[in-house]
């Protein structure tokens, strides 16, 4: 489709995005922000304000991407900015320990229990990846489990059937990870415990890790069944093996203490990002202090960043960290909720098969009747209504992720002021889903 199939147009954007392409692949510098999935023009933001993002063509969205989480209190939070602008003063990275980084790591140990000790990077990838090592090394193992639909960042091992922008491009693999990267990964079907067993039967004492989103939301939300993440968890009890919580995405998010907080499974790793950089790249690993001893310079297992523990990163995750209290989350969990029920409404009227999944606040709107409970669930849902509901979405000024295969995220700044633009965009939205063909 080309941006010519939409009743309206963003030419700054346009204009913006053609410059782009000269210099960068693909024009973006994360592939889902291209569009690839709904076509047309790519929105480039020029600000933000608490619930809205400004497009260069001077338009206002609701925003419903929210950076894909961190901006969980909304953008230039006055007190998160204040925060950020007191650290910037005091210069912006020594390459030295500081004290902002040890508060931020006591913040974080404070809220999540099974977190001992943690090592702060820089995103989500390098946390996942120095977890991955560090099982390999604490445990003399190398095989690991992950499940399909689950993204961890684009850490090479672990692009096999991953969600997130790897979904909605199809890339059954990606060119570049080699056959003995990709040959340790054993991928299975999400919410399969028998699977496990059988893999845990069929490799003993050979699995280093298993790694799971803790909700996952990067295929769509699918809500883990219960006890699966407590059978993950005694399957590598059993065998010897560590269990790696992936909550980069639901940490801090999805309650005070993110998916931990709400399940009470207790990992032995666990990895973190978005919420806790506060709109800057600061990303975490960490769990068992047994386990992170093997931590260089404590142990011998390897792992470093030049920029890890930055100064201005760290004061932002901790200003919204400290914001977060019982009364942030259930301001969450309400206008999730609400927009919930609002989009319910507006498709069943229309009569579009649908189901809204929820991980705590985190939801997304599948089109099929559902239940969706891994990603071959996911993959089979009707992804060109979306298309059809996400263009007139955008036109009603409502900005949702780009791709069916996402969750959608709030923040304590959507008001009625901004549901109230959700619910106008609504009903033309629905009808388009409802009229839209394959
Ligand atoms: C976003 C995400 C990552 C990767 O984080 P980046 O900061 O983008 O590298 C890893 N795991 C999960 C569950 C995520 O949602």
């Amino acid at each position: 489709m080309s941006e010519l199939a939409y009743p309206y147009e963003a030419p700054a954007s346009q204009a913006l995005f053609d410059r782009a392409a000269a210099v960068t692949p693909g024009g973006v510098n994360s592939p889902v922000r291209a569009f690839g999935a709904v076509g047309g023009t790519p929105r480039f933001m020029v600000s933000g304000d608490g619930p809205y993002l400004t497009d260069a063509d001077g338009r206002e969205y609701v925003d419903l991407v929210c950076s894909w989480g961190p901006m969980i209190l909304g953008h230039a939070h006055p007190e998160v900015i204040a925060a950020v602008q007191e650290a910037v003063g005091r210069g912006t990275s020594f390459g030295t320990p500081a004290e902002g980084e040890v508060a931020l790591a006591e913040a974080m140990v404070e809220r999540v229990a099974p977190l001992e000790q943690v090592r702060l990077v820089s995103s989500g990838t390098e946390a996942t990846m120095s977890a991955i090592r560090l099982a390999r090394g604490f445990t003399r193992r190398t095989k690991v489990i992950k499940f399909a639909g689950c993204y961890h960042g684009h850490v090479d091992s672990l692009l096999a059937s991953a969600g997130s922008g790897v979904a909605t491009f199809a890339l059954p693999d990606t060119p570049g990870v080699t056959g003995a990267q990709a040959s340790d990964t054993i991928v299975l079907p999400y919410n399969d415990l028998d699977a496990v067993h059988a893999a845990f039967a069929a490799h003993p004492g050979e699995i280093a890790c298993v790694i799971t989103e803790a909700a996952p939301g990067n295929m769509g939300v699918v809500t883990p069944l219960p006890g699966f993440n407590q059978g993950l968890k005694d399957a590598c009890a059993a065998d010897g093996a560590l269990f790696i919580s992936d909550e980069v995405m639901t940490g801090f998010r999805t309650s005070r203490a993110g998916w931990y907080g709400v399940e009470g499974v207790v990992p032995d790793l666990m990895t973190f990002g978005k919420v806790m950089g506060g709109g800057f790249p600061a990303a975490a690993f960490g769990g068992r202090a047994d386990v992170m001893a093997h931590l260089a310079p404590a142990g011998p297992v390897y792992q470093a960043g030049t920029l890890s523990g930055n100064p201005v990163a760290t004061a932002a995750g901790l200003a919204q960290l400290r914001l977060l209290d019982d009364a942030a989350y259930a301001k969450l969990d309400a206008v999730s909720a609400e927009i919930q029920a609002l989009i319910t409404e507006a498709l069943s009227k229309e009569g579009v098969a649908h189901t809204v999944q929820t991980a705590s606040n985190m939801f997304s709107v599948f089109f099929t009747d559902g239940p969706v409970r891994d990603y071959a669930e996911a993959k089979a849902q009707e992804s060109y209504r979306f298309t059809a509901f996400f263009h007139a979405m955008l036109a009603g000024g409502v900005y949702l992720p780009p791709s069916s295969f996402e969750s959608w995220f709030v923040s304590t700044a959507h008001d009625e002021r901004a549901v109230q633009r959700i619910a106008d965009a609504l009903p033309a939205a629905a009808r388009a889903a409802a009229e839209a063909t394959a």
